[in-house]
């Protein structure tokens, strides 16, 4: 990259953020901006009583308790600063990103904007999180000097895990503040930007809520039931796995209602031709009547009675037994491909299929029929609903897949048959000029009705960080698993090189299981780049890093040779990850995903890891019964020697044993890659990387930066141990644990010889032993365990059930 063009990216510094409004989005962007390392202050209204700044405590304190956390480490709540309106504008002078989330009410959001006009710093940006509201007519309120750098920034709920951030423009935002906003939001929060017009609800929530709003429609029409809807319009579209009204009720049908309303209120029937289509659903009206709010009152469209699911019946006010499913024939043909599936829904007289077709088909309708006002170009929409609302595909992908002319005559054949939501016909685009040829994405860009041209990618030098950037179908994606020059390949194992200068090893295997050709495929990855590159990069496509050791890979082995013929095969893994951290060139694990088992012995094994915000390690071998045994707890016995060490004369190397031991002992998984840290997975030179698309150009760049700056291996070195003294303190409260019934007697079992091997085994404390020795020990006990009847009682309930057995 050119070093001018990363001096533009660089040029907006934010030093500091600033929240207002401390509710639900608010508190959680802030907690995300601590995640990312970027100091914050939230911002709300003075308490009437107690501290002024009570309102924002109690959302920080809320903040630890929400699940899935919008914290990477609940402790680092305490890093939000507290504000109020009343004490503290003063402190808004500092901040470089002003970010406003209060409630959704125009006036009250006026208000707030006059009073904090005169404190935001000139060079400052103001934006609006709303998700309804005219950013053009917000903007208005503010004085003329700062409307240059107000835009609207409309984040997802929850904003730690949504990727979608949608930037809006006024017609007096200045380019480069847009600019500089997406380049901020990507790297350095992670989130992918859709830069979207400013119309009502924007684009995601936009095409989502009709989206969802006509699927409702179509089922009712269809005399269909909320199961078997779930079942067709989950996975089985590449949507979200709980579908329509499953996701309703997760979402909380209030929050639901109220999206609903903006629509109705934002829109009207001038200013969208589907606007008949927005009234609330009677069902969803008598529920929320109920008081039915989901899953959060225990009942909505569905509810729980006992072991049963039930679905709410709307005719009789009742539930009943759920788990309808799709009919075997429509499950068929949403198997086929794209062309040949929708031309079988649309012609089939099933119910079922003639619903999906409805679906899709008024999907097409709408977003061709919008696309113009709501957003720069087709893949705006495409990428806005695959971050915002987690599709695989956008309308305009699926349609282009399936052939554009052909849907087209289609689609138009329903119009004028009265069929759709609308009358309002296709765009004339839609049938002239390049599209109908070409389709709305080609490798040079996507379609753009307003331009009358396609527009290329954003070209912002924030993307040249990305070397596999996401792009729509049709827009002529590099494919990673073919991508650069191929050095060796088979069926475990790619490595390759983008670069010639550091080898790229991406395993191949199912959930990326590490079996005897993921062994040989490391050791040659690393001879390779010893023989002539700078480092070896561990990196796949796709998540996760690895599930761990090959459990069915081992079965053959065992069976045939009993426990013991697994020893030579377990010490090849031990030996492959020695071999990774003695390697003569760097080794870098670039995780993203689970690291579990052996993936999480592979990755702390590596001499660097660079580790994507949502990246979870854990040894978790427990939960089938073993210990690990491909170096993990060798791992945890040499990491707290050199703590002690480093704590001087009176550090007890017990303390950092006992922390280890837990981690191991009960299966903890970080829940992120802040906590995979504080477990002592990742250590604290190691980095965390917000956006999981950024994670293989930061490896390479570090595996080269290693070797300039002078890196070598490790030192192989003695340390000591804790010895049998150490292992006897740890029994001694497991006995506790297991006689008050906390954990089982085979928990204890393993739990010993884990204290065993961390401990060093039958040694006097401080004796000083090596990897090998301990990997001995490991293996040891991991064989005997396989022989265990209680273990392999894990190992088949793991391998057919997929869950933790509890023996
Ligand atoms: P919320 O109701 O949870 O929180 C609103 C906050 O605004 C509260 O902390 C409240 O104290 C404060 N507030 C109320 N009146 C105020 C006033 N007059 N002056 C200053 N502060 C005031 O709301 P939310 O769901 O977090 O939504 C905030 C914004 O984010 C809205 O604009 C909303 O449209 C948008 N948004 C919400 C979601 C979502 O899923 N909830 C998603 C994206 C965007």
């Amino acid at each position: 990259m050119k070093p001018k063009e990363m001096k533009q990216v660089n040029r907006f510094n934010v030093r500091k953020v600033a929240v207002l409004g401390a509710g639900v989005m608010g508190a959680q962007i802030a907690a995300h901006l601590v995640n990312c390392k970027v100091p914050v202050v939230l911002f709300d209204l003075p308490a009437k009583d107690g501290p002024k700044s009570g309102i924002v405590a109690k959302a920080i304190d809320g903040l630890k308790k929400l699940k899935p956390s919008p914290l990477g480490v609940a402790d680092d709540a305490a890093l939000i600063g507290q504000a109020n309106y009343e004490e503290h504008l003063q402190q808004l002078a500092g901040c470089d990103l002003v970010i406003e989330a209060i409630a959704e009410r125009m006036d009250w959001k006026l208000d707030l904007y006059k009073k904090i006009a005169p404190h935001v710093a000139p060079h400052a940006i103001l934006a609006s999180n709303t998700s309804g509201l005219s950013i053009t007519q917000l903007s208005e309120a503010i004085p003329e000097a700062m409307r240059a750098r107000f835009c609207g920034i409309h984040f997802f709920n929850p904003p730690r895990y949504m990727a979608l951030v949608e930037l809006i423009p006024t017609p007096s935002t200045e380019a480069q503040v847009l600019d500089q906003l997406e380049s901020f939001v990507t790297s350095t929060l992670g989130k992918n930007a859709v830069r979207a017009k400013d119309t009502p609800n924007f684009i995601a929530n936009r095409v989502g809520i009709a989206g969802l709003l006509a699927t409702m429609l179509e089922a009712n029409k269809a005399g269909l039931s909320y199961d078997v809807v779930d079942d067709l319009t989950g996975k089985k579209l590449g949507r979200a796995s709980s579908g329509t009204f499953r996701t309703a009720d997760v979402v909380g049908l209030d929050t639901m209602a109220h999206v609903i309303k903006t629509l109705q209120d934002t829109l009207s029937a001038d200013t969208d031709p589907f606007y008949a289509s927005f009234a609330t659903p009677d069902d969803l009206s008598k529920l929320l009547a109920a008081g039915a709010l989901g899953q959060k009152t225990g009942a909505g469209f569905y509810r729980r009675a006992g072991k049963e699911i039930q679905r709410f019946d709307a005719a009789t006010g009742t539930y009943v037994a759920a788990g309808g499913k799709a009919d075997a024939i429509v499950e068929r043909m949403l198997k086929k491909p794209a062309a040949e599936r929708l031309k079988l829904l649309r012609e089939s007289s099933n119910p079922q299929a003639q619903f999906l077709w409805a679906l899709h088909r008024n999907s097409f309708h709408y977003a061709a029929v919008h696309l113009g006002a709501i957003a720069d170009s087709a893949r705006d929409v495409d990428f806005a609903m695959r971050w915002g609302f987690g599709m695989k595909q956008g309308p305009f992908e699926l349609w282009q897949q399936a052939g554009w002319k052909q849907v087209a005559e289609w689609v138009k054949a329903d119009i004028d048959a009265g069929k759709g939501l609308s009358s309002a016909p296709l765009p004339a685009w839609v049938f002239d000029g390049p599209v109908p040829e070409k389709g709305v994405h080609t490798a040079e860009g996507s379609w753009s009705p307003t331009q009358g041209k396609n527009l290329p990618l954003s070209s912002l030098p924030v993307y040249q960080r990305q070397c596999f950037r996401e792009n729509v179908l049709g827009g002529g994606a590099v494919d990673p698993h073919s991508a650069g020059k191929t050095l060796h390949e088979d069926e475990s194992m790619r490595l390759w090189t983008l670069d010639d200068e550091v080898v790229i090893a991406s395993i191949k295997t199912k959930v990326h299981a590490i079996g005897p050709g993921v062994i040989d495929g490391l050791a040659k990855g690393i001879a390779l780049a010893e023989a002539g590159y700078k480092g070896l990069v561990i990196w796949s496509p796709d998540d996760p890093f690895s599930y761990g050791a090959d459990l069915q890979a081992m079965l053959p082995t065992v069976m045939k040779g009993g426990a013991k013929a697994i020893a030579p095969e377990e010490k090849k893994l031990q030996d492959a990850m020695l071999a990774i951290r003695y390697a003569t060139v760097p080794t870098v694990a670039a995780v993203r995903g689970m690291a579990l088992g052996g993936g999480c012995e592979l990755a702390i094994h590596c001499a660097k890891r660079v580790v994507a915000m949502e990246a979870y390690f854990g040894l978790v071998e427990v939960g089938v019964g073993l210990i690990p045994g491909g170096g993990g707890l060798t791992y945890i016995a040499r990491r707290a020697a050199e703590m002690a060490a480093a704590g001087g004369a009176n550090a007890d190397l017990f303390h950092f044993i006992r922390e280890g031991f837990t981690a191991a002992a009960m299966a903890k998984v970080g829940t992120s890659a802040l906590e995979s840290r504080k477990l002592g997975y990742v250590l604290d030179d190691d980095i965390v990387v917000p956006h999981k698309d950024e994670l293989l150009f930061v490896a390479i760049a570090q595996a080269k930066a290693m070797v300039d700056t002078g890196w070598r291996a490790p030192a192989r070195k003695l340390f000591p141990v804790a010895g049998r003294s150490g292992a006897s303190t740890i029994k001694g409260q497991l006995v506790n644990m297991r006689d008050g019934g906390f954990i089982s007697a085979h928990d204890f079992h393993i739990a010993s010889l884990i204290a065993d091997v961390i401990c060093g085994g039958d040694v006097d404390g401080g004796s000083l032993v090596n990897e090998e020795y301990l990997m001995a020990l490991e293996r040891k006990h991991f064989c005997a365990l396989l022989e265990h009847p209680k273990t392999q009682e894990r190992i088949m309930g793991m391998m057919q059930t997929g869950k933790p057995v509890r023996n």
